[in-house]
């Protein structure tokens, strides 16, 4: 199957760089500490991987799964954990790993409920970022792209969980 109507926003050349950036920044502030990375699936997964395979220093990996629902899925701004986390995060020094930062409801609900399990620090680190789109106030602690407000598919991203494997971010033209 081929991709034409696609439209590429940023190169895999590209994100494999600012993930390096990324990693050694996070390397640096959380040196000695054995972080615990939270992927969020499952856009977040192919980030995580790439991510974690430039930190070099001990850490470890879990995942959650999240939706939204309520009568308007997209704004209703109502997250339900569809799968939790294998182990306490009490004491540890958590960072989240987001595929995308949109109106920002998903991951401050996800924030305040992690954080509510007394870890010892929480941060978050997204690799896109749409700050036109957002409804609450949220920053991630470490960014990637700044985007503007167009929907994208690639690299974990996807459109009714196709595109997920693209080596590139594109936007898909309908
Ligand atoms: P938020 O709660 O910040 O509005 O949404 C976060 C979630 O919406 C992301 O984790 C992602 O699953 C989805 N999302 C937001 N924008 C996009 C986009 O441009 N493309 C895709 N594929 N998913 C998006």
């Amino acid at each position: 199957m081929a991709y034409e109507s696609l439209e590429v926003m940023i190169t895999a050349e590209q994100i494999k760089e600012k993930i390096r950036e990324l990693a050694e920044e996070i390397s640096i502030d959380y040196k000695e500490k054995n972080p615990l990375l939270i992927g969020v699936l499952k856009g977040a997964v192919v980030f995580l991987s790439d991510l974690i395979r430039e930190i070099d220093m001990p850490l470890e990996v879990d995942f959650m799964a999240v939706s939204s629902y309520g009568a308007d899925t997209a704004s209703s701004g109502i997250v339900r954990i569809q799968k939790d986390l294998d182990q306490s995060i009490k004491g540890k020094d958590v960072l989240i790993v987001e595929d995308i930062v949109d109106t920002g409801l998903t991951l401050s609900y996800l924030f305040q409920n992690l954080n509510s399990r007394q870890p010892n620090s929480i941060n978050v680190v997204a690799l896109l970022d749409k700050p036109d789109r957002r409804k609450v106030k949220f920053e991630a602690d470490y960014c990637g792209f700044k985007i503007p407000d167009r929907f994208v598919i690639g690299y974990g991203l996807d459109f009714n969980e196709n595109y997920r494997n693209l080596k590139d971010i594109c936007i898909l033209n309908t």
